[in-house]
C-alpha cells in the first residue's frame, strides 16, 4: 500500500513508523527541516496508552531514556481549598509494574529519537516540501499537518472551532519544597494550571489565564515573573530560578465533523485541538495514529482500502468527543464562579477524594482513553 503523509510533526512522524510497520510503502512531506522540526521547545505529558503505543512499535526504549517519571498527580482546587492525589495504585494492576502515573517529555529529545529511528526505515521516503502530494500516487494520504491545516482548507472539509478567551503560559523554574516525582493539577479561578516535574528541582509551569493577565505577566521582567508564580504556587513550594524566558501562545480549541475527505485521512492536531492543561493532546493524537495502523494491518481491508477512511472516521469519534468534552469541562470547572457552583463543584470535588472507584475510573479514561 503507498501512502503520503503530510506533516512530520509527532503525529506524521509517528504515523510514518507505524504504517511503516505495518507494511506500507510511505513518502512523508515536510516543509520544515530536520533541525527546524526538533528546536520546538514544548513539554509533554505522556500516559499509558502512548506508552503502549511506543512499545508496540519499538520506539519505548529509545525514548524513555529521555522521560521523566512521576508517582503522584495531585488535583488541587484552590476555590474549595481542597486537594486529592492519584497514586500508582489508582492504574490498572498491568500499569502499576512501570511505577509511573504517566512521564514527562521535552519535545527536543523526543522528536530527536522518533527522526533518528525513522532513519532505519527503507520505506519511508522524506519529502522536503509543503506542495501537497498527486492524490493519484496513493492509495492513502494521511494529513497531519497541524491545526491550520492547508489541506483541510483546500477540500473545505468542515470542523468546530472557537478560541479560549486565554492564554497559555509556559515557564521552566526550579522549584523548592517539591518531590522530584511529583505532578500537580491546579485549579484556579483564571484558568486551570499545570506543575510538571522535568527531572532534579526543575519543573515545567504551564498556566492558561485571561488574555489581559497573561499580556501583563509576559511584559513582566524575570524577577517579578517567579514573584507572580510564587502566587500561585501551593502553600510551601517556592520558585527559586528561572531558567528560560516564558512563553505564551493562545489556546484553541478545534474538533472536525469527520476525520476523513474521500481517500485523505485527518490524524492528530488537523483533526482535533484541545485545551494544553489536562494533558491529553499529544496522546490523543498518538491514539489516531495507533488506530490507523491497527486497521491498515487487518488483511481484510488491505483489499477493501476505500473502507478504511470511514471505519477510522468511525473508531476514533467516541475517544476524541469524550476528552474533548472532559478537557473543556475541566477548564470551565476550574474558571466557574464559585459563589454560584459552590456546592456542585464542592460535592464532585469530595466524591472524587473519598471514591477510589471513582477516582481510578477517572485516571483510567486520562491515561487510556475511551
Ligand atoms: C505553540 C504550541 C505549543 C504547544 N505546546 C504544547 C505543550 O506544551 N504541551 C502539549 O502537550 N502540547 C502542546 N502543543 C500541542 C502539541 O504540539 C501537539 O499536540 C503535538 O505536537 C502533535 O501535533 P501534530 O503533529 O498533530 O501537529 P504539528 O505539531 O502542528 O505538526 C504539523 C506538521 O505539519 C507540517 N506542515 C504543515 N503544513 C504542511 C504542508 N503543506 N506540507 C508539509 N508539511 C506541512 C508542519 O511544519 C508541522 O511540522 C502545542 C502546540 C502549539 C501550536
Amino acid at each position: 500500500m503507498n501512502i503520503a503523509i503530510i506533516g512530520s510533526g509527532l503525529t506524521g512522524s509517528l504515523a510514518a513508523i507505524s504504517l511503516a510497520k505495518a507494511g506500507c510503502r510511505v513518502d512523508l512531506y515536510e516543509r520544515l527541516s530536520d533541525q527546524e522540526l526538533i528546536n520546538r521547545d514544548r513539554t509533554y505529558a505522556i500516559t499509558h496508552s502512548s506508552r503502549n503505543i511506543l512499545e508496540k512499535i519499538g520506539l519505548w526504549p529509545y525514548i524513555v531514556e529521555d522521560l521523566v517519571a512521576f508517582q503522584y498527580l495531585n488535583v488541587i482546587d484552590y476555590e474549595l481549598k481542597n486537594k486529592f492525589h492519584f497514586l500508582i495504585n489508582d492504574l490498572g494492576i498491568s500499569e502499576q509494574k512501570y511505577s509511573a502515573i504517566g512521564w514527562i517529555a521535552e519535545h527536543k529529545n523526543m522528536m530527536l529519537s522518533i527522526l533518528e529511528f525513522i532513519s532505519n526505515f527503507d520505506n519511508i521516503n522524506k519529502i522536503p516540501t509543503s506542495i501537497i502530494p498527486n492524490t493519484n500516487n496513493y492509495d492513502l494520504i494521511v494529513v497531519a499537518d497541524g491545526s491550520n491545516s492547508n489541506t483541510k482548507k483546500k477540500l473545505k472539509t468542515p470542523s468546530y472551532k472557537f478560541n479560549y478567551d486565554q492564554i497559555c503560559i509556559t515557564a521552566k523554574v526550579l522549584l523548592r519544597g517539591v518531590k522530584s516525582n511529583e505532578a500537580f493539577e491546579i485549579l484556579h479561578s483564571e484558568g486551570p494550571f499545570a506543575v510538571l516535574p522535568l527531572g532534579g528541582d526543575l519543573f515545567q509551569i504551564i498556566c492558561s489565564q485571561s488574555i489581559a493577565k497573561a499580556t501583563y505577566n509576559m511584559s513582566l521582567s524575570k524577577t517579578l515573573f517567579l514573584d507572580y508564580i510564587s502566587t500561585i504556587l501551593p502553600h510551601g513550594i517556592e520558585p527559586d530560578t528561572m531558567i528560560d524566558d516564558p512563553k505564551s501562545y493562545p489556546i484553541r480549541f478545534l474538533l472536525n465533523y469527520s476525520f476523513f475527505s474521500g481517500k485523505y485521512i485527518y490524524l492528530g492536531e488537523t483533526a482535533h485541538t484541545i485545551h494544553p492543561v489536562g494533558g491529553q493532546g499529544l496522546n490523543l493524537c498518538w491514539r489516531d495514529v495507533d488506530s490507523l495502523a491497527s486497521l491498515i494491518s487487518i488483511p481484510l481491508l488491505k483489499n477493501n482500502i476505500l473502507f478504511i477512511p470511514i471505519i477510522y472516521s468511525i473508531s476514533r469519534f467516541l475517544d476524541v468527543l469524550s476528552i474533548s468534552i472532559l478537557t473543556d469541562s475541566l477548564v470551565r470547572y476550574s474558571r466557574s464562579n464559585i459563589n454560584v457552583f459552590f456546592y456542585p463543584r464542592a460535592l464532585i470535588f469530595f466524591i472524587l477524594k473519598k471514591s477510589v472507584i471513582l477516582r481510578r475510573f477517572l485516571l483510567n479514561i486520562m491515561t487510556n482513553g475511551f
